[in-house]
């Protein structure tokens, strides 16, 4: 074991605050990074402040990791000291099952270990996320990070890059569709940037007419401010495909009327309260609503690979560790462009 230090919530209205713990060392198959930026996904914010009521406390965020390689176990042979690496969400799964042999670890049926908030397979442990100066995973769990992209802006790629390519790639996105994007935060605008790089005709809909501009920077070809109704009244049964990245509450019948005919939404989303569909939104026009989680590990590689291809990381916000607190205000505000990335230089030395 060896000491790391991070940032941890001790529970649910406990504001982060440093946190000494113990990694394992490097196993034979194991991987040590150290850790030089993490994103701050909503999803962090969800779990430090237990609103899925499925938190194990101390809880150390971040999954939106990428760093440096320190040390190797004697069967890595994809990855030397010095190297840079990334690791998203998930740092095991049972390997065994049918999602796992078809390279959707996210959908392990046993369950995956997810980067925090564990547990891990064999021990049951919690896991530590990567608000954090170190991270042992397993080399299967891993990422090579293209060389020609800015590092911190990768980050957010490992987690927000990767929840919106999934999506877009599994319903086939491309060329000649009209698709739409809802909510312009840290997944929405990777979702913006993503698909019209693949070459869709991209809508972003917003409840904050200040971010216009920017959307159209991002690759948007149309705005729509979702509290104007005519707006939204104009876009009926005009879309091939709608991916909803809104992290609260929101009228989910107002985009299932947007599609055309046998379309698709897709939620990533992750409100803490159940959606009320009304059912004549899917019936009529057979419409499907459908959910996604992340990405397995090969196409996670893609999307990396993607995105080093098309030249694409997020826009950031860097923050020192100890403006978290002020990060996740401002994100609960939807105040956030369009992701903040933590410097694990400024982690103190001792908690
Ligand atoms: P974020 O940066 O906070 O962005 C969410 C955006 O949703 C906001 O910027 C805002 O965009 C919109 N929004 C917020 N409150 C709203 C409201 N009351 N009504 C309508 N729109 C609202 O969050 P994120 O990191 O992108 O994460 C988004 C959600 O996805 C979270 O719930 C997160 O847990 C979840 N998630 C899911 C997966 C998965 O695998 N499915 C993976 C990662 C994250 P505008 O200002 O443009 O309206
Ligand atoms: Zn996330
Ligand atoms: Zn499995």
């Amino acid at each position: 074991m060896f000491q790391c230090i991070g940032y941890a919530a001790q529970e649910a209205t406990a504001p982060l605050a440093p946190f000494s713990f113990e990694r394992r060392d490097p196993g034979p198959n194991d991987v040590e990074i150290e850790i030089v930026y993490c994103g701050v996904c909503h999803s962090d914010l969800h779990q430090a402040r237990n609103e899925w009521q499925n938190t194990n406390y101390p809880c150390v965020p971040g999954h939106e990791i990428v760093g440096r390689v320190k040390r190797v176990g004697a069967n890595v042979t994809t990855f030397m000291e010095g190297d840079l690496a990334g690791v998203g969400c998930m740092v095991d799964s049972c390997r065994e099952c049918s999602s796992c042999r078809d390279g959707l670890e996210q959908y392990c049926e046993p369950g995956f270990t997810a980067t925090y908030n564990g547990p891990e397979q064999k021990t049951g442990a919690n896991t530590y996320g990567g608000y954090s100066s170190h991270i042992v995973v397993d080399k299967h769990f891993v990422l090579r990070i293209p060389e020609n992209l800015d590092l911190a802006g990768v980050a957010p790629l490992l987690c927000a890059g990767i929840t919106t390519f999934s999506p877009l790639r599994h319903w086939k996105v491309g060329p000649g569709h009209k698709i739409g994007i809802v909510g312009l935060g840290g997944l929405g605008h990777m979702g913006v940037r993503l698909a019209h790089a693949m070459g869709a005709h991209v809508v972003l809909f917003t409840t904050s007419p200040g971010k216009e501009a920017d959307a159209k920077r991002l690759g948007a070809d149309e705005v729509v401010i979702s509290k104007d109704p005519e707006a939204m009244a104009a876009q009926a049964e005009s879309f091939d495909f709608i991916l909803d990245t809104v992290a609260a509450q929101h009228d989910i019948n107002a985009y299932l009327g947007l599609l055309k005919r046998d379309c698709t939404l897709v939620q990533v989303g992750a409100p803490e309260k159940p959606l009320d569909v009304a059912v004549f939104s899917v019936i009529w026009r057979r419409r499907n609503f459908a959910g996604s989680l992340i990405g397995g590990i090969a196409e996670t590689q893609e999307m990396l690979d993607f995105c080093g291809k098309h030249g694409i990381t997020a826009d950031i916000e860097m923050i020192p560790i100890d403006q978290i607190e002020s990060a996740y205000a401002r994100m609960q505000k939807s105040d956030v462009k369009y992701r903040f990335v933590i410097d694990m230089a400024s982690l103190p030395t001792a908690a």
